[in-house]
């Protein structure tokens, strides 16, 4: 391992000795130093996102503001991590919850802010610290992250950015220091990230990918569902976790949404990123529109139909584009993270739940209906972690996140999040 980096693994751990015994009140200054350091330049930092992954601004804004409510959040939140009695016989009878260490996070592109910081408040405010390996199209992030980290008057060694590819997290990861790991991203990262954790018997947090229904039935609200399904497919360029991927629709009222659905969609044109008024800019990385575009042709050759054609205009740019899809194509066992939406039409509640199920994912689904026993039978039978009625899913500092099945496990956000890194420990007898 470079020496620099292992270096920084160091200062970390004996940062960590220092930052476990700072009361969890002070911490929490800290944090909302941050978050009004975030708030105050969103625009500045944004810019620093869509340079590197093309988001348009507006949405890089938004996310930096979002990191600040997020931090906000965690500065005001109840200490649920200070020791708890436990009813018993015994003079001690008490749990303690201990920080574990240096937490390695692992991140992506696609929110290069919000990712981080979702996972590194709840961990540092536990009492860890954090080294980040950052996607490496995002390291400009990565070193902006630290700074402000800096700037709000965080020890040196509590977040810092390990500018490294991904062939060196497995050292990282393997060093004494490192005592878990949190990784956003593609499958196949995450297996291999987990299984080096396990093999080292370190904890771990995963949270992959997804291939959220956007449920529409026929007594929903068409008009509203049509304008908000479009935004939930191409809100950053259709590169989101819980983007609605496949919309299931009533057969009853396929031929009124449809049209609708189709309208709003075609309002997202490519444009350029620095635009204040441009909704849809390039993807990330030229590779993945490649991936993209492969995927679009093999769910034609499995007999999907085109309803928009997904076209390719450059090397990163497509105009969106939305298929039909029958059961059994392959292509709806894979993550569709691009400009590429999937239309299916069900008979009735029963078959449009267990469509929504049959899938290897389980993050998150959004169900349009207006009818509450439409809405519980939905609620008890979808296999996500999140089911959202009447909206688009987005996260919300104050509701756990996380997946089922091949999407993850673990939870982030919340105060559910900050006992994710944290070891009960228990103290019994007299
Ligand atoms: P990756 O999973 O490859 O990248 C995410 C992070 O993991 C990056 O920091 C990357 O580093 C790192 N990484 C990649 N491979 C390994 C590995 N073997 N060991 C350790 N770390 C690794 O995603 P891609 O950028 O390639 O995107 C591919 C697909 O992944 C997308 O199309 C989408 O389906 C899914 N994805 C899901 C996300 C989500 O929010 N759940 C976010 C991003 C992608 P480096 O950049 O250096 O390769």
């Amino acid at each position: 391992m470079e020496q620099l980096i292992e270096n920084k693994l160091i200062k970390a751990d004996q940062t960590f000795s220092e930052w476990k015994k700072t009361p969890f009140e002070e911490r929490q200054k800290l944090i909302a130093k941050m978050a009004g350091i975030l708030k105050s330049n969103s625009e500045k930092f944004g810019k620093i996102i869509t340079k590197e992954m093309n988001k348009p601004i507006s949405q890089s804004i938004a996310e930096i503001e979002k990191c600040a409510l997020m931090m906000n959040y965690y500065a005001d939140t109840d200490n649920i991590l200070k020791p708890e009695k436990v009813d018993s016989e015994y003079h001690y009878s008490e749990i303690h919850y201990i920080p574990k260490g240096v937490i390695l996070g692992v991140m992506p592109w696609n929110f290069p802010f919000w990712q981080v910081l979702r996972f590194a408040t709840p961990a540092i405010l536990a009492g860890n610290t954090v080294v980040l390996k950052h996607a490496s199209i995002c390291f400009g992030s990565g070193n902006a992250i630290e700074k402000i980290f800096w700037e709000a008057g965080f020890a040196e060694g509590i977040f810092q950015n390990l500018e490294v590819g991904h062939k060196e997290v497995k050292e990282i990861l393997e060093h004494d220091a490192v005592k878990g790991v949190s990784l956003t991203g593609s499958g196949r990262a995450g297996g291999e990230v987990a299984s080096i954790a396990g093999l080292n018997v370190k904890k771990s947090l995963l949270e992959l990918g997804g291939s959220d229904a956007f449920i529409i039935l026929d007594d929903a609200d068409l008009n509203e569902a049509a304008k908000v399904g479009a935004q939930a497919r191409l809100q950053n360029c259709g590169q989101t976790c819980v983007a609605a991927k496949r919309f299931i629709i009533d057969e009853k009222i396929e031929e009124e949404f449809l049209p609708k659905f189709i309208e709003e969609y075609k309002k997202f044109v490519p444009g350029d990123p620095m635009n204040k008024e441009t909704k849809l800019a390039g993807m990330a990385r030229p590779d993945l529109a490649d991936d993209l575009e492969n995927q679009f042709k093999k769910a034609l050759e499995n007999g999907a139909e085109i309803i928009i054609p997904l076209e390719r205009i450059s090397a990163n740019e497509f105009k969106p584009g939305l298929i039909r899809v029958q059961e059994g194509n392959p292509i709806l066992q894979e993550e569709l993270f691009g400009p590429l939406g999937m239309v299916m039409v069900a008979k009735n509640d029963a078959e449009v739940l267990q469509m929504a199920n049959d899938i290897p994912f389980g993050l998150s689904n959004s169900v349009w209906t207006k009818n509450k026993d439409r809405q519980l039978f939905f609620i008890e039978g979808l296999e996500s972690g999140t089911v959202n009625i009447n909206r688009m899913t987005s996260s919300d500092p104050r509701f756990p996140f996380g997946g089922t099945k091949a999407s993850g496990y673990g939870t982030e956000l919340s105060l559910i999040a900050l006992k994710e890194f944290v070891t009960p420990k228990t103290i019994v007898g007299n």
